[in-house]
């Protein structure tokens, strides 16, 4: 028999990660801004919007997610492996986005420049990267990391 109380578990169940707010710092809750992409409910209108989804899949380990943002032309046969090992060696802490430029509505290509702070074995790191967009059949996807 099904129960009307609590769940007596601790752990966030999907409902719960969907209200709290999404790990790219929009200030938004997960559940209306990164999590209908990682869903497949909405499309990313913009780099930066697939940037911040990007970073979201990796603080939940989505790793299929990551796979499709990559653009088909860069995929290589060890992709899979290197986004999971990434994914499972850092403990993402915060997100800034310092920069975008093009990646609108129009564009077919887009840059976003970001820092990522993460622990590694317990070190507190930072990433900065300029990221490149690229659209395929008309979707954002990520192309590679350019200074
Ligand atoms: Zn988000």
């Amino acid at each position: 028999m099904e129960s009307d109380s609590p769940a007596p578990q601790p752990e966030k169940t999907p409902k719960m990660r969907d209200l709290s707010l999404c790990p790219c710092k929009s200030r938004q809750p997960y559940g209306e801004c990164c999590a209908p992409f990682h869903y497949g409910k909405a499309l990313p209108q913009t780099a930066e919007a697939l940037m911040r989804s990007r970073y979201s899949a990796y603080f939940f380990g989505r790793i299929d997610y990551l796979v499709d943002t990559t653009h088909p032309d860069v995929r290589t046969p060890t992709l899979r492996q290197e986004i999971q090992a990434t994914a499972d060696e850092a403990r993402w802490k915060f997100l800034t986005v310092l920069s975008a430029s093009k990646g609108q509505a129009g564009d077919k290509t887009g840059k976003v420049e970001f820092v990522a702070q993460f622990y590694h074995n317990g070190v507190l790191q930072e990433h900065h990267e300029k990221s490149r967009f690229r659209r395929s059949r008309g979707l954002w996807k990520y192309v590679d990391a350019k200074g």
